[in-house]
């Protein structure tokens, strides 16, 4: 089911919903420096498996912008809407496993029946466990859980530890509108792409039981995992497109978003790098990087930019 041609890499995986935020930059950046300096590959994924949220030419612009801003990249970037086949092999390979169902419930119902709501969500309670209970057409497939806990150790914040089955609920794999669920796919990529490194934003710790939970299934031995703090706007929000143009990364603003960037992971570049282009900060921070100055504290946008 899995070969290893290659092994030892990081990666930085954005989803081309729009333009680069500085908050994804954040990502990049630290995904960066940590596989540098781990002696590691870096790739690059692009995490377009959502179809209808895909805004058309962002990911050409933000491999474009990466590029500008002194990114390198190890190999061709992963294109997730062009692995369906591949996913649908490892979901048929989980079900001659016994371990995914069919599950009819629509989102109501499960609102509806959910015992109650976990931190990601409603729980589900496993209606369909024992065969789909509705006679809708559309199905979803559900993976099975347990009730041992999953415990991990984070990097940057320290030990963590979910019930998969009273916090989350059997979870989708395959979604009833007809897309594989991020979950599956994230795992299934990395795994192919030899990631043995995982930096990420700390919105998606809630997601690394489930995903280790695959590997399990899967028979893989896990990742490392590394979440960095998150940057929020001034409303206390995760920077995204609500924010408009506030945190967007441009060519323009290259060097600012990235002294903000390195800023914001502790680091600090001489005074005379301050008002560099974003690709010579980049070369000094692969020399200096500091990870024990990363503090795992989510910040406001408005803390780091009067900073200077
Ligand atoms: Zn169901």
């Amino acid at each position: 089911m899995f070969s290893f041609s290659q092994a030892s890499a990081g990666r930085f995986a954005p989803s081309p919903t729009g333009p680069l935020h500085l908050g994804s930059l954040i990502a990049a950046l630290g995904s960066y420096l940590l596989a540098r300096q781990a002696g590691l590959r870096w790739l690059l994924r692009i995490d377009d498996l959502d179809r209808p949220r895909v805004v058309e030419g962002a990911a050409a612009e933000i491999m474009q912008l990466l590029e500008t801003l002194g990114f390198e990249w190890d190999a061709e970037p992963i294109w997730q809407s062009c692995r369906d086949e591949r996913y649908a092999e490892v979901l048929q390979h989980l079900r001659e496993q016994g371990l995914v169902y069919p599950c009819s419930c629509s989102r109501k119902e499960i609102l509806a029946s959910a015992p109650h709501a976990g931190e990601e969500g409603p729980v589900y309670p496993g209606s369909c466990r024992n065969g789909p209970v509705g006679n809708r057409q559309q199905l979803a497939w559900r993976l099975r859980t347990h009730a041992r806990p999953i415990s991990f150790r984070d990097r940057f914040y320290a030990e963590q530890k979910q019930n998969l089955q009273s916090e989350i609920g059997d979870f989708v794999l395959f979604r009833a509108d007809g897309f594989f669920a991020y979950q599956l796919a994230t795992v299934v990529d990395d795994i192919d792409s030899g990631i043995t490194q995982i930096v990420r934003g700390a919105d998606l710790l809630g997601s690394t039981a489930r995903q280790i939970y695959l590997y399990n299934c899967l028979g893989q031995p896990l990742p490392e995992y590394q979440h960095l703090p998150l940057l929020m706007g001034d409303d206390g929000e995760k920077i995204s497109k609500r924010q408009g143009e506030v945190g967007v990364v441009h060519a323009g603003n290259g060097g600012e978003m990235m002294r903000l960037a390195l800023q914001f992971l502790g680091q600090s570049p001489p005074a005379e790098l301050l008002d560099a282009p974003a690709s010579q900060q980049l070369l000094w921070a692969l020399k200096h990087f500091d990870p024990g100055q990363i503090r795992p504290q989510n910040r406001l946008l408005s803390g780091l930019s009067d900073k200077r």
